[in-house]
């Protein structure tokens, strides 16, 4: 057997749809105790874990606990952050992410809901390459749907309560500069928006972020192929022929 539709959603809700041991996005629910051993298709049985942690971990019956063990960390941290959120305990709650009224949208209108959460110690270049990751993959893997972004940003807070340097950069430049083209609808802490023009499906294979446009980061650019460079203060789009 296999786990339930359901069971796999609800796992990975759980887990902010992250890693239970490394955290990074992209993650499919595995079996903690494999089948072969017995393991069942419950939800206690689950664990969503990215292709490199499976690698090291699937398959290894020692290692069952260790999963286990971090899987309960996770996602008893991720609903002690969403208890904070809402103040609550109920596990209806804990979805609500999920199931608030513009992520009803897509449901009806067939277009893919991508759902991203930048954690506290994630770094500016890490959550570029995590969006864009995302969004690209949306963008092969469903090709022609209207993609719509969520965006959570934990932690990351000035002294006076806004968004640090980093995650203004992020929603300000990355998103609404950069990668807002290839999607139909953003939804971010700071602004939610719609774009007017049709999305575009061109979003490049590869992004590299540099601190700084020098003759160094261009040559290095163009060695490797590189199709364009974004420079996120002039929201540009600068072609490299
Ligand atoms: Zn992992």
């Amino acid at each position: 057997m296999a786990f339930s539709g359901k069971t796999k959603l609800l796992a990975k809700i759980k887990s902010a749809f992250r890693c239970c041991i490394c955290h990074d996005p992209f993650v499919e629910v595995h079996h903690i105790v494999p089948q072969a051993y017995g393991g069942d298709d419950t939800l206690d049985n689950a664990a969503p874990l990215c292709s490199s942690c499976h690698d090291l971990y699937g398959g290894n019956p020692e290692k069952q606990k260790i999963i286990r063990q971090m899987r309960d960390y996770w996602w008893q941290t991720m609903e002690e952050r969403q208890r904070n959120l809402t103040n609550s305990t109920d596990l209806d709650e804990f979805t609500r992410i999920a199931g608030e009224e513009n992520f009803k949208g897509p449901l009806h209108s067939q277009g893919i809901a991508i759902y991203h959460l930048v954690l506290q110690d994630d770094s500016f270049e890490v959550s570029v390459n995590h969006l864009h990751q995302q969004v690209l993959y949306a963008q092969q893997t469903f090709p022609g749907r209207k993609r719509l972004l969520y965006l959570d940003i934990d932690g990351h807070r000035s002294s006076d309560g806004g968004f640090d340097h980093d995650m203004f950069e992020l929603q300000r430049h990355f998103l609404l500069g950069f990668l807002c083209p290839f999607l139909s609808e953003l939804y971010m802490p700071l602004i939610s928006v719609k774009t007017r023009k049709l999305q575009r499906n061109d979003n490049p294979e590869k992004l590299e972020v540099c601190t700084e446009l020098n003759t160094e980061a261009l040559n290095k650019a163009i060695d490797e192929g590189y199709s364009g460079i974004w420079v996120s203060d002039k929201d540009k789009w600068l072609e490299i022929e």
